[in-house]
Order: structure tokens, then C-alpha cells, then sequence
């Protein structure tokens, strides 16, 4: 029995005491131990040596350790050495060789034992296989390098897709202008010589040269984005990307009566000149899909949520059924119904530009009722102090 007031137990009962050792040897036996000299002669085979590497304990003690197993390492042995002698002991990975030749990846710690003269007597070099994590590492990194290429692929044929869409959009306007030029040349001149089919056909040509210029310069928008160097000190005063949207819209303002307002808007980390495009393309669709029977009622808000910044664009519009709230993002979709002329890309554009700087964008609209636009942006280091101290934004 333990006397636990004791420090040691065991003394009084050396029985005891011998079993414990045994069991304690007995452990240590299992795991893969080495004992060697300083030259390398095995002394002591434990059976988890046996058991990894497959020799008897007969046949490895007396030869020379790294001989048998072939050892390879990863660093000059005399660095290995030179370490052992001055701090008394050496960690790190090595490759071993079993006796049916196979390789082992092997995680060793290795102690100098020192004789009386303190000089280095024997080497215990405990082992772990570690074959299966190396091969699972390497996998890893192979797979992390494979990935790293297709992303910078992609990237790169990205950048290469949006260069032959901003130039060959910059190209296409040349035409349209100056045919555009030469309808309104022939309209001014002939018209009074054109019968009622002839002026038709010259309405539906002027109409989709309009489209048309609408489609290349919504395409040219999209493919400007990500142009302007984003980094993480880029920042944007929110309120001012408002104004210049509202003075960009002044004409379809006026021509609604839209009553357009806003709450405190924040410096994001954005670039200046896309967050006005964001602004510009979310008022102008608000606009362009009111209620006839209804004034337009447009209010902007935003609020400080887990570091971002959560933007709304509310409107009193004609809405959007659910099924297209998350298509309406996708380039060159419009709502069937809608008889507004549009290019179908400008909520394609605000996406990007959201996504490009760390956000995300999504609508919430009821048919007849109006829509929410949402998006999220980075909060500047600047906003999130002056937020955190004054709490000074509000919701509309
Ligand atoms: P465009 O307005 O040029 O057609 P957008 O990409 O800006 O293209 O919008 C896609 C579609 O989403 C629009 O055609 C319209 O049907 C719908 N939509 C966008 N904004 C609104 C809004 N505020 N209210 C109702 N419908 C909207």
C-alpha cells in the first residue's frame, strides 16, 4: 500500500519498486529506441526497432548503426556531430532503410550519454515514423503549387479577357458615333421626303444604335473595373462617391422628381472612381424602374457590421420577383417584363466592383413594393475609429 505523506514510497518496498522498472522497460521496449557508442555500435535493440525495421535485435547490435539502416541526412553529418557534442543532444528528420529495402522518413531525437571523464560514451536515438505525414506534406504542397498555376492562369486569361473587352467596346463606339452622326445627318435632311414606313424604319435603326451604344458602353464599364490599383490603403469617402453620382444623374433626377437622401456615409477601402460607378449604376436603375403612379423615393444608408460596411439603396420602385433576385447580378440579364431600355450589365458591374474590393452584394424587393440593394465594403482604418468613437452613423 502507498503511504502518500511518503516522497518515497517505494524505498521501503523494493518488490514494488523492481515491478515498476520492469513495466516501465517493458514500455520503452515497444517504442523504437537505438543505444549506441559515439562510433556508431549498436548496443541496445528495442522490439519496436524490431518491429519497423524488421532486423532481430541478434542481428542489428554490433553493427554500425547508420551502416544498417542507410541512413541519409538532410544536413552535413559534422554539423549533426559538432551539435551533439556541444549541447548534448540533436533533433530532425533523417531516411532510413528497412530490411526488405523500403524507405522510411524517420523524426529522431538523439542524447549523448557521457562517461565518467564526461566525455561522449553512447547516443540514445529514439525514432518516429513519420513516412506517411512527409508523403501527405508533399501531396499538399504539390496540390498548393498546382492550385497557385491554375489561379495564376485564370488571372491571367482574366486580365487578357477584359483588355480584348475594353478594346475591342473602345473600338466599336467608333462606328456607332459617326453612324449615329450620319442618321442624324439623313434625319435632319430627308425626312420630310421619307413616307411613313421609310420614317419607321429609320426610328428602329436610330433606337438600336442607341441600344447598341448602350450595350458597348455598359461592356466598356464592365471591363474598366479592377483598372484603378486596389490596395489595403486605398480609401474612399463613401459620401463624396454619392455626390458625383447624384451630379452624373442630375437630369434623370430632375426629369422624375425623385426625392433622393441619404444618412452619413463612411470612408471605405475601395477605389474612388468604381465606388461612384457602384452608386451611379444602383440610383440610376431606381430611376429607371419606378412606379409610374408614385414619386421616386430613393434613401442610402450604411452601418458598421464585423468590420465592413453595410451599405442599402432602398427603393419604392416596381421591385423584382424572387426568382431573379440573384440572376439580376449576372451579366446580360434583365428582367423579362421590363420595357426601360438597358444593357443588362450594370448590376453585373456592381458585383464586381464589390467582390474586387472584399464585399458582397445581394438584393431583398417585394414585386410592386420596391427593392434594397446591399452591399458590403472593407471599412478604412479611419472609418472604423471615428465609428467606434462618436458612433455618429445612422440608419435611414
Ligand atoms: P439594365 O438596367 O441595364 O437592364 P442591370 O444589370 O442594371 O441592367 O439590371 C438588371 C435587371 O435587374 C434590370 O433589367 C431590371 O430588370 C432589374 N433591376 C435592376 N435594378 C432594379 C430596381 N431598382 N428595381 C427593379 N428592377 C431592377
Amino acid at each position: 500500500m502507498n503511504d502518500l505523506t511518503d516522497p518515497n514510497p517505494d524505498a521501503a518496498h523494493p518488490q514494488a519498486s523492481d515491478e515498476k522498472l520492469q513495466t516501465f522497460i517493458g514500455a520503452l521496449d515497444q517504442s523504437c529506441v537505438i543505444v549506441r557508442t559515439w562510433d556508431g555500435v549498436i548496443q541496445h535493440w528495442t522490439a519496436g526497432c524490431e518491429r519497423l525495421y524488421g532486423w532481430t535485435a541478434c542481428q542489428a547490435v554490433g553493427q554500425i548503426c547508420q551502416q544498417l539502416l542507410k541512413t541519409k541526412f538532410a544536413v552535413p553529418q559534422e554539423q549533426i556531430q559538432a551539435q551533439l557534442a556541444a549541447t548534448g543532444s540533436w533533433a530532425g528528420e533523417l531516411e532510413h532503410t528497412r530490411v526488405d529495402g523500403t524507405r522510411l522518413t524517420i523524426s529522431a531525437l538523439w542524447v549523448v550519454m557521457r562517461d565518467a571523464g564526461n566525455e561522449p560514451h553512447l547516443v540514445i536515438e529514439t525514432q518516429t515514423d513519420i513516412t506517411a505525414q512527409v508523403k501527405m506534406r508533399r501531396e499538399l504542397e504539390t496540390a498548393h503549387q498546382q492550385l497557385t498555376q491554375i489561379r495564376n492562369e485564370l488571372e491571367r486569361s482574366n486580365e487578357e479577357l477584359e483588355e480584348f473587352a475594353r478594346i475591342a467596346s473602345h473600338d466599336l463606339s467608333v462606328p456607332i458615333t459617326s453612324t449615329r452622326w450620319l442618321l442624324d445627318i439623313f434625319q435632319e435632311r430627308y425626312t420630310a421626303q421619307l413616307d411613313g414606313e421609310a420614317q419607321r424604319c429609320v426610328d428602329q435603326i436610330s433606337r438600336s444604335l442607341a441600344h447598341m451604344a448602350e450595350l458597348v458602353e455598359g461592356v466598356l464599364a464592365h471591363a474598366r473595373v479592377g483598372r484603378e490599383s486596389i490596395s489595403s490603403e486605398t480609401t474612399s469617402d463613401a459620401g463624396k462617391a454619392f455626390a458625383s453620382a447624384l451630379d452624373n444623374l442630375r437630369s434623370e433626377i430632375e426629369n422624375t422628381g425623385a426625392d433622393i437622401s441619404s444618412g452619413p456615409l463612411p470612408e471605405v477601402a475601395a477605389a474612388p472612381q468604381a465606388l461612384a460607378q457602384l452608386f451611379q449604376n444602383l440610383l440610376s436603375n431606381a430611376l429607371k424602374y419606378r412606379r409610374q403612379d408614385i414619386r421616386p423615393c430613393i434613401t442610402v444608408s450604411a452601418n458598421q457590421q464585423d468590420g465592413m460596411w453595410l451599405f442599402a439603396v432602398r427603393d419604392n420602385g416596381i421591385g423584382i420577383e424572387a426568382e431573379w433576385h440573384e440572376r439580376v447580378f449576372l451579366p446580360l440579364q434583365r428582367v423579362g417584363s421590363v420595357s426601360v431600355s438597358g444593357s443588362g450589365i450594370g448590376l453585373a458591374t456592381c458585383g464586381k466592383i464589390v467582390r474586387r474590393a472584399g464585399g458582397r452584394i445581394w438584393v431583398e424587393s417585394q414585386p410592386g413594393t420596391g427593392s434594397t440593394f446591399f452591399f458590403t465594403l472593407p471599412a478604412s482604418a479611419v472609418s472604423l475609429a471615428t465609428a467606434n468613437s462618436s458612433n455618429g452613423f445612422m440608419n435611414l
